[in-house]
C-alpha cells in the first residue's frame, strides 16, 4: 500500500550533528574483533486515545477547530485552530496530505560505499476521533503538524501562477536508522544512529519526516538543541520541510542526475558528520593513510595532508537555493508571529529570515571569505557551536540568501502573499537557470541575482537607491554601479 522509494533523505531541516548516547563494547563477530556504539536515543509519544487507532475511529466527516499547542516568539503557546479543510472517514485526508502514518521504522546500511534501505515497520494511519487532545501526545504533534503544512498549503495555491501540487505522506515519528559498518584487518567497528531532533523531505515519495525528540536534547533542556523543545512545536519546521515540497515541485522536475546527486551529498554529509563528531578515531586513521581515498560522492583524503578535501559540484549551489527557498516559503506562509524562532538555540536570529545576523553575530553577507570557503574544495572544520554558522552548511548560505532576497522583496512589498508571488517567478526563472553550464559558484550567482531581475520586471523599472542596499549583501556581485 505504502510506496516508498529507496532514497536518502534529501533536504534537512538543520545540518545534523553526532547525536547523544554512550557506546558500548561487543561480541566478537567471527575472528575479527567486533565493536558497536550507538548514537541517538529518540524519545516516542504515546497515543493519549490508544483505542481510537484500533479501529474505533469516529466517521467525523469534516474536522472541527483544535485548541493547539505550540511554540510561538520562544514561548509555549495554544491557539485555537480550524482543522477544516482535512476530513477522517477512518484515515485522515485532505488535498494537501494524503496520508499520515505513525510508527514507521526503517533503516540505511552503509558498508563500502554502499548505503541499502531496509523496510522494518510500514506503520499505520494515525486517527483522530476527539476534538480535545493534550500536549505530550502523539495526537497533538500530528495536529499541530497538519496545522503548519495546511498553512503552507494554502499559501502556494493562494499565488497566482502557483502549480497544483501533489499531495504529501506526513511519516509522524518515524524511527529512521543508519547503520555504518568500518572495517579493516583486525576489527568490524557497527555505529547505530537513531536520526532524532530533525525533519526531512523525501523527493522521490514526496513525504515528510518529523522526526522524535532525541533523549540528549531532552535532558539539556533550555540549554540544549532546540532549547528542549520537540520538533514539532515548532511551526516553521513542516512549513519549512513544505518548502522544500514547492521548490521540488518547480525545479528541475525531471532531472534524475540532479537528484542523485542531491542524495550522495546528504549521504557524504551524514558519512563525514559520522567521521567527525562521532568517530574521529577513523579520521585520523583515513588522513593518515597515503592509499585511502573515497570515490566520487564521498570524502576524499589527500595524500599525507591532515586536511580533507572533496567535490563541489552544481549540486551545492543548488542546496543553498533550496534551503534558502524553504526558509522564506516557510516565512512567507506563516507570517512573521508563527514562523519566529524567537530563543530557539541553534535556531534564532540564524534562520529568522527578518534578522540581520547569525547568532554568532557575524552579519548574514556573501563576503569573499563566506563564498571562497563555502564552495571550498578543502573542508572546513565544523564549529562545535551550533549558534555559529558553519561555513560549508548550505543552511548557512541559504540564510544569507534568504535574508537578501527579503530585504529586496520588502521593498516592493509588505505582504506575504506579493513577496510569495514573487518568489514562485524567482523558482521557475531559476528553475531556467539550472540548464545553462554554468559553474557552481555562477550558479548560485546568476540565480540569486535573478531575484532582482524579476523586481525589476515587476516594477517596469530597474532596481532604485533603496533595492541596491538590499544588494550590499550580495556585494560581491556589483549589480548595482
Ligand atoms: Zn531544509
Amino acid at each position: 500500500m505504502h510506496k516508498f522509494l529507496k532514497l536518502l533523505p534529501l533536504c534537512l531541516l538543520v545540518s545534523c550533528g553526532g547525536g547523544g548516547g554512550g557506546g558500548d563494547g561487543a561480541p566478537s563477530a567471527g575472528q575479527k574483533a567486533f565493536t558497536s556504539k550507538q548514537y541517538g536515543r529518540p524519545i516516542m509519544l504515546a497515543f493519549q486515545d490508544p483505542s481510537c487507532q484500533k479501529g474505533k475511529a469516529l466517521e467525523v466527516g469534516t474536522l472541527g477547530n483544535y485548541n493547539l499547542s505550540y511554540i510561538k516568539e520562544g514561548r509555549a503557546y495554544n491557539g485555537v485552530h480550524s482543522l477544516s479543510s482535512f476530513s477522517s472517514n477512518q484515515n485522515l485526508k485532505s488535498e494537501a496530505v494524503k496520508n499520515i502514518i505513525g510508527g514507521m521504522h526503517f533503516s540505511f546500511t552503509h558498508q563500502n560505499g554502499r548505503s541499502e534501505y531496509n523496510s522494518i515497520s510500514k506503520g499505520q494511519g494515525i486517527k483522530i476521533c476527539d476534538t480535545h487532545y493534550s500536549s505530550g501526545y502523539l495526537e497533538m504533534a500530528t495536529l499541530t503538524t497538519l496545522m503548519s503544512i495546511d498553512k503552507a498549503y494554502s499559501f502556494h495555491k493562494s499565488l497566482s501562477g502557483s502549480k497544483n501540487l501533489k499531495a504529501i505522506d506526513l511519516l509522524m515519528y518515524p524511527t529512521i536508522v543508519d547503520i555504518y559498518y568500518f572495517e579493516d584487518e583486525k576489527k568490524v567497528e557497527k555505529i547505530v544512529s537513531t536520526n532524532v531532533d530533525n525533519a526531512y523531505y523525501f523527493k522521490g515519495s514526496s513525504e515528510i519526516a518529523i522526526l522524535p525528540q532525541g533523549r540528549n536534547s531532552y535532558n539539556k533542556g533550555a540549554s540544549g538543541f532546540l532549547s528542549g523543545h520537540a520538533i514539532w512545536e515548532i511551526p516553521f519546521v513542516a512549513a519549512h520541510e513544505y518548502g522544500h515540497h514547492v521548490f521540488s515541485s518547480y525545479y528541475q522536475t525531471n532531472n534524475k542526475n540532479l537528484y542523485n546527486q542531491l542524495r550522495k551529498a546528504n549521504d557524504q554529509h551524514k558519512m563525514e558528520v559520522v567521521y567527525k563528531e562521532v568517530h574521529p578515531e577513523i579520521l585520523r586513521k583515513l588522513a593518515s593513510s597515503k592509499s585511502q581515498r573515497y570515490e566520487d560522492g564521498k570524502l576524499l583524503y589527500g595524500d599525507d595532508r591532515q586536511e580533507a578535501y572533496r567535490k563541489v559540484k552544481k549540486i551545492n549551489a543548488v542546496k543553498a537555493l533550496n534551503e534558502g527557498f524553504a526558509d522564506l516559503f516557510a516565512y512567507y506562509s506563516l507570517g512573521k508571529e508563527m514562523a519566529n524562532l524567537k530563543d530557539i538555540n541553534c535556531f534564532k536570529n540564524s534562520r529568522d529570515v527578518f534578522v540581520d545576523s547569525f547568532s554568532s553575530s557575524l552579519k548574514k553577507e556573501l563576503s569573499s571569505w563566506f563564498e571562497y570557503n563555502y564552495f571550498s574544495t578543502y573542508v572546513v572544520e565544523r564549529p562545535k557551536d551550533c549558534n555559529t554558522p558553519y561555513v560549508q552548511d548550505s543552511h548557512a548560505m541559504g540564510a544569507i540568501m534568504a535574508f537578501g532576497v527579503d530585504k529586496l522583496f520588502s521593498t516592493v512589498s509588505s505582504l506575504g502573499t506579493k513577496k510569495g508571488q514573487l518568489l514562485i517567478k524567482w523558482l521557475k526563472s531559476m528553475d531556467k537557470i539550472y540548464e545553462k553550464d554554468l559553474a557552481p559558484k555562477t550558479l548560485l550567482k546568476t540565480s540569486i541575482l535573478a531575484a532582482f531581475e524579476i523586481v525589476e520586471e515587476d516594477q517596469g523599472s530597474p532596481i532604485n537607491h533603496e533595492q541596491c542596499l538590499a544588494m550590499k549583501i550580495f556585494d560581491k556581485y556589483k549589480y548595482c554601479h
